[in-house]
């Protein structure tokens, strides 16, 4: 299973959006309840945890994060 948002791999309850197992979403791509967030808030995430691991600026992350994510379903229509 991967997340279809993000990409990244769910193993455990916990790593599903609200640890719920037939979630297609990680808990970074959801809120509290499992709903998928919004694409905004998303990429705002995603180029915060880019630039860290990165150590690149925020727009740079914020790029990498953009043309990632258009990779996954769940952001298909959004290119
Ligand atoms: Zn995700």
């Amino acid at each position: 299973m991967q997340c279809e948002s993000c990409g990244m791999p769910m193993g455990k309850p916990e790593d599903f959006g609200g640890r719920n197992m037939e979630n297609k979403y990680c808990l970074h791509c959801t809120d509290r309840d499992g709903n998928l967030k919004s694409y905004d808030e998303v990429v705002e995430g995603m180029a915060a945890f880019f630039s860290k691991i990165n150590r690149v600026p925020t727009d740079v992350a914020k790029k990498r994060a953009i043309e990632h994510m258009s990779g996954f379903p769940a952001w298909r229509d959004k290119k």
